[in-house]
């Protein structure tokens, strides 16, 4: 996907802060964040978003949760807790249209969800 974002910054065309990075998914800092600890993980293959998964892609996603759970780990937030974030189309917020897994901790976060 020529024009999307986090294409380019999967080819290292745009600087990003990256965390985890292996053959399928990447992880990067939030460039603009909402908690001390913010971080995109995303599929490096472009999919628009959830409803673009399909049941290829069932393994790709267990992965993309054993990345949060190795980050989570990583920047030290298990212990205190933390959220996963997938917005998805325009009533759900959703800006960049390439499929991305908010992980948002570091300090306590509200209780509402919307
Ligand atoms: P969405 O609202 O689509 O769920 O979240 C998109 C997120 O991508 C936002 O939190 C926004 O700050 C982040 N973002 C947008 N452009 C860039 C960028 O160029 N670099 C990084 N690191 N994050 C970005
Ligand atoms: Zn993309």
């Amino acid at each position: 996907m020529e024009d999307c974002i986090f294409c380019k910054i999967i080819k290292k065309e745009i600087p990003s802060n990256i965390v985890y990075e292996s053959d399928e998914i990447i992880a990067f800092r939030d460039v603009n964040p909402v908690a001390p600890i913010h971080i995109l993980v995303i599929p490096k293959k472009h999919l628009n978003s959830v409803l673009d998964l399909n049941p290829e892609d069932e393994m790709l996603v267990g992965k993309i949760y054993m990345v949060i759970n190795k980050i989570a780990k990583q920047e030290g937030i298990d212990k205190s807790g933390f959220r996963i974030v997938v917005n998805c189309g325009e009533d759900g917020g959703q800006e960049v249209k390439h499929l991305h897994f908010h992980i948002i901790g570091g300090k306590k976060l509200g209780t509402k969800i919307c």
